[in-house]
């Protein structure tokens, strides 16, 4: 596992002052354009989705989208996006939240959801836990259940894992 975590670490660009200063951003472009760092990601991400009992996998915009594709065809479930408001052509739910400027939505298809549904959220990065919280809501009100979240990698000091935890409820978060 220390293995994994220094490839996939090693293909992880910091960008100083992007998108806006002091923000120091993540860039996943190096892991993707690796073939045996993105292989190596997509099966840890699966082995995530096997272990949890899940029936699908979420992908959060848009980087989420090109982590959990992958997941979930190597896991056998199906694929489901949450996007941004206003992407989605058919009947959507629609979870609104706060960030530090402003507000945002995310969206999901109702139809591709439902009670017999065990969900596992992937994204890259967990920052402040905004993101992850407006899909964990997003899945309970499809009846859908949490199975859990999976990220790459964690910013531990904006405190995103203990935001989560309520709305988790016991479902694991896992970050590689
Ligand atoms: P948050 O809702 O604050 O947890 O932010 C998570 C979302 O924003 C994820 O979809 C990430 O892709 C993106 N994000 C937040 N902070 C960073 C960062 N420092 N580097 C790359 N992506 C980030």
């Amino acid at each position: 596992m220390t293995e994994i975590r220094d490839l996939l670490l090693s293909r992880i660009r910091d960008v100083a002052d992007y998108p806006q200063p002091g923000v120091m951003f993540k860039d996943i472009t190096p892991l993707l354009a690796d073939p045996a760092a993105f292989t190596a990601l997509t099966d840890a991400l699966a082995g995530i989705a096997g272990q949890s009992g899940a029936t699908k996998v979420i992908g959060l915009e848009a980087r989420g989208f090109i982590l959990g594709a992958p997941v979930a065809v190597r896991a056998g479930l199906g694929f489901v996006p949450v996007r941004k408001a206003g992407k989605l052509p058919g009947a959507t739910l629609s979870q609104a939240y706060e960030l530090e400027y402003g507000s945002a939505e995310i969206e999901v298809h109702a139809e591709d959801l439902g009670g017999e549904d065990r969900v596992l959220i992937v994204d890259d990065v967990l920052a402040t836990g905004g993101t992850a919280e407006a899909s964990i809501q997003l899945v309970r009100r499809a009846g859908a259940e949490v199975a859990g979240l999976a990220v790459l990698m964690e910013l531990g000091f904006l405190g995103g894992r203990a935001r989560l935890e309520p709305a988790l409820a016991g479902a694991p978060l896992e970050a590689l």
